[in-house]
C-alpha cells in the first residue's frame, strides 16, 4: 500500500523519461536522497515543470509506491534563477549539486547537506563573495559533515596547538614545524588554517561571513584540490566545465569568478 508523503527538498538533478516525464533526484530532509518520477513534467503547462528542473527548493508531495516515489505535487519557495542567469555560477550550482548527490544515501539524515547546499547556492548569488571561495567552504564543510574532515587543531604527531604551518593529506592533517621531518605535505598558509578552523566549527548559517586574501585562498584551494583529490573518488563533470572555460582565463586576468 502506497501513501502520500510530504517532503522538504531540493531537486538534485533531472533526466528526461519516455514522451513527457522526467525521473528527478531529490535531497530531502526526511528521506535522505531519493529518486521520484514527475509524471508529465515535460508537458506544456505541466503545474510539475518546476518540480522536474535542478535547484528547485520546496516542499513535494509525493506518493510511496512498491518500488519507486512519485511526485503529485511540488511547491517551489526557491528557484535560484539568478545563479541561471550567469553561467560560470550555474557551473558552481551544478558542481554542488553533483557533490551532495555524491554523498548524500536513502534513508539517512542529510539535514545538514540540504541546509549547506542551500546556504552555499544563496552564497554564490551574492555578488560581495567570491565564488571560488564559496566553493572551498563548500567542499570542506560537505566532506566534514560526512565524517571526512581533517584534523586542522593541533599537530597529528605531537599534539601541539602552536604554529601549524604544515598539511599532510595522506594523514589528513596538520603537522607543527618540529614533526615534518622531511615528510611531503602541502604548506598551509597562516590565515588558511584559521579559515579551516572556522569552516569546520561554525554554524551553516554564519559559514559565509568572511573573505581571504588572495594568497590565503591560494594556500586553500591548493590544500583542498590535494586533499579532495586524495579522498573524492569521483571526477564532478561540472567542475570539469568549470575548469577547461572559467578558470584560467579569469584567473590570468586576475578576476574572481
Ligand atoms: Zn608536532
Amino acid at each position: 500500500m502506497g501513501q502520500n508523503i510530504m517532503l522538504t527538498g531540493m531537486v538534485l538533478s533531472a533526466a528526461p523519461v519516455g514522451e513527457y516525464d522526467r525521473r528527478v533526484t531529490l535531497l530531502t530532509r526526511e528521506r535522505g536522497k531519493i529518486s521520484a518520477f514527475a509524471r508529465g513534467a515535460r508537458r506544456p503547462g505541466s503545474q510539475l515543470m518546476a518540480a522536474g528542473s535542478p535547484f528547485s527548493f520546496g516542499k513535494f508531495e509525493v506518493y510511496e509506491g512498491r518500488s519507486s516515489y512519485s511526485i503529485g505535487k511540488a511547491e517551489i519557495s526557491n528557484y535560484f534563477r539568478e545563479l541561471a542567469e550567469d553561467v560560470a555560477n550555474a557551473c558552481y550550482g551544478f558542481y554542488f549539486l553533483e557533490v551532495a548527490d555524491y554523498y548524500a544515501r536513502e534513508n539517512t539524515d542529510e539535514i545538514h547537506m540540504l541546509k549547506l547546499l542551500y546556504q552555499s547556492l544563496r552564497a554564490l548569488e551574492k555578488e560581495s563573495l567570491g565564488n571560488r571561495l564559496v566553493r572551498r567552504v563548500f567542499e570542506l564543510k560537505a566532506m566534514a559533515i560526512n565524517g571526512e574532515g581533517p584534523n586542522v587543531f593541533s599537530c597529528l604527531s605531537c599534539g601541539s596547538e602552536e604554529g601549524l604551518p604544515w598539511f599532510h593529506v595522506r594523514r589528513g592533517g596538520t603537522l607543527c614545524g618540529n614533526c615534518l621531518k622531511g615528510g611531503k605535505a602541502v604548506p598551509l598558509d597562516a590565515s588558511a588554517l584559521y579559515a579551516m578552523q572556522f569552516i569546520l566549527t561554525s554554524s551553516i548559517e554564519k559559514l559565509y561571513t568572511f573573505t581571504l586574501s588572495e594568497q590565503a585562498l591560494c594556500s586553500l584551494e591548493q590544500v583542498l584540490d590535494e586533499y579532495m583529490g586524495f579522498y573524492v573518488d569521483r571526477r564532478f563533470h561540472a567542475l570539469k566545465v568549470l575548469e577547461e572555460n572559467f578558470m584560467f582565463a579569469t584567473q590570468a586576468a586576475g578576476k574572481d569568478i
